[in-house]
């Protein structure tokens, strides 16, 4: 059962159309993806890799780079996705972490990356640019343009994602055939996917979002995929006329909203906005609504388990809330000794499914930590069933996460969960948005602290801001330092960095 058979199945009977349509004017059919994919799938194999072997690819986005996914999927090889951002130390470290035996990178990364590929055991380096060149195509070229499919056994590696490494070292998520494919086609009939559905695509796809919930979702569904290399507003509104979902992070929005091009009639052909990867702001939801009349399907997921939770297509989607478990996905809210938790009650989330990854690359005792002993993956996230979510009340079967438990603040014994005063700090005037974190205290343990960045021209008062705090939460929440910053540390996903504000505020 190797995924790319089951994503084939979904392809349309004619060949000739549209598969991907790029900003720069390209079309690539059905046909040339097929192809394109048989040549690269050839040239793998005729490299006799032994089973298991890993691909990993730092290359910029193009279409070619999703055939070479594709085309490692066909060949029954292990495809190993880098983002683009980083750079040589974090490149050594996830190759040597994961021994590729082939390594693709852009030409102007080739000299130093090979000699990294090369230290690491490497016997292959290819090279692949974004305008179609690159010895990666030139070898693949003269490959034969059809290929059998590999098969491969449900639980065979498909892919490893690095995760975007926002509370620490990133690690190596194993994926497998059925992870991936048993999510792909529950989002097709959970979203409704259907016959002349378009898909904006400007997401990366070094990451779970772009690579398996968005490209996947088209492919199973033999959609075409409107192609564009990374976020460009602009863009974004000269194709979404023609398109009919779209896939983004938060930034997506809050960057549409800010455009005054972007219009209901902008999105008068789309039925479908998804958000995910970081907490969607309750602002965000509510003005997107009042400018387009249509609401954000937001979502919750992971690198290790794809996704999870989904506000419902059909039904009340509801801002502050990642709304509904997928079917055949189990999700509980669990206290510290595993017990669920009551409605309205903040716990640990615990989820079991098909879609839950085969465990951390190379770190059996990481992956022993992170499941109980009855089988439930621990996502490192703490949420709540229904109970005020911002937006309105979550009915009781939706859940609210509610920020991360490494993220918790321990201050005088009281549990301090940051998302809350992060939204009263947020709904002040003049603010953009902020992050709290807990930083050492001597009589505390822990003390709160905010850092808040202002609006554009907006002047905060830090005192001014403690004192309406103080009429609004209890005292234990009440930050004891307030810094105002021109920006958060983000990582490359635009995912916040508190450990990095930890460190800078501790000191
Ligand atoms: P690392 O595990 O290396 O610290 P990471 O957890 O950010 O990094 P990813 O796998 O890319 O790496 O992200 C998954 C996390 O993103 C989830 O555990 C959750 O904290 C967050 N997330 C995803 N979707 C949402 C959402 N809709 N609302 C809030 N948080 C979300
Ligand atoms: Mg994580």
């Amino acid at each position: 059962m190797n995924l790319y058979s089951i994503l084939e199945k979904g392809f349309p009977k004619d060949k000739q159309s549209c598969a991907l349509e790029t900003h720069d004017g390209l079309y690539y059919s059905w046909s040339d993806l097929e192809r394109a994919t048989a040549k690269m799938a050839n040239l793998l194999k005729s490299l006799k890799l032994p089973k298991g072997s890993r691909v990993a690819v730092q290359v910029e986005k193009s279409p070619e780079a999703l055939f070479l996914y594709l085309a490692t999927i066909r060949a029954g090889y292990v495809y190993l996705p880098l983002n683009t951002a980083y750079q040589a130390a974090e490149i050594g470290y996830f190759l040597e972490n994961a021994e590729p035996a082939v390594v693709v990178c852009s030409s102007k990364n080739f000299s130093w990356v090979s000699k990294t590929a090369f230290k690491a055991g490497t016997q292959h380096v290819f090279t692949l640019d974004e305008n179609r060149t690159g010895t990666l195509l030139e070898r693949a070229g003269a490959q034969s343009d059809r290929f059998k499919t590999a098969t491969v056994k449900e639980d065979d590696l498909a892919a490893i994602l690095y995760t975007s490494g926002t509370t620490g070292r990133s690690k190596g998520a194993m994926l497998t055939h059925k992870n991936l494919s048993s999510n792909a086609k529950v989002l097709q009939k959970f979203w409704g996917w259907k016959k002349g559905d378009v898909l904006l695509h400007a997401l990366p796809i070094f990451h779970v979002h772009g690579l398996f919930v968005a490209a996947h979702g088209a492919l199973i569904n033999g959609s075409k995929m409107i192609w564009l290399p990374r976020l460009d507003t602009a863009q974004l509104i000269h194709y979404m006329p023609k398109s009919t979902v779209m896939m983004g992070v938060p930034t997506f929005y809050v960057r549409l909203l800010a455009d005054k091009g972007f219009t209901k009639e902008v999105t008068r052909n789309m039925r479908l906005f998804v958000s995910g990867s970081a907490p969607l702001l309750t602002e965000t939801f509510n003005s997107f609504i009042e400018r387009t009349g249509q609401s954000i399907l937001e979502r919750y997921g992971m690198s290790e388990t794809v996704m999870l939770v989904s506000n419902p297509y059909k039904g009340k989607r509801v801002g502050g809330s990642v709304g509904l478990p997928l079917p055949g996905v189990k999700v509980r809210v669990v206290n510290e000794n595993n017990k669920p938790c009551g409605v309205d009650e903040i716990g640990n989330v615990q989820v079991k499914g098909p879609n839950v990854f085969a465990g951390y690359w190379r770190m059996p005792e990481k992956t022993a930590e992170e499941f109980t002993k009855d089988g439930w993956f621990k996502t490192g996230d703490v949420g709540r069933w229904g109970g005020d979510a911002n937006g309105g009340k979550a009915p009781k079967d939706y859940l609210c996460i509610v920020g991360r438990s490494k993220d918790l603040i321990i201050s005088g014994g009281y549990n301090v969960y940051p998302k809350e005063i992060e939204s009263f700090i947020d709904d002040m005037d003049g603010v953009d948005e902020s992050a709290v974190i807990g930083i050492p205290h001597p009589d505390f343990g822990e003390a709160v602290m905010a850092v808040v960045v202002p609006k554009a021209g907006a002047k905060l008062d830090a005192q001014a801001m403690i004192a309406t705090l103080k009429t609004q939460i209890a005292n234990f929440k009440i930050p004891k330092r307030l810094e105002i910053v021109a920006d958060l540390p983000r990582n490359a996903m635009g995912k916040v960095q508190k450990n990095i504000l930890r460190q800078q505020y501790t000191n």
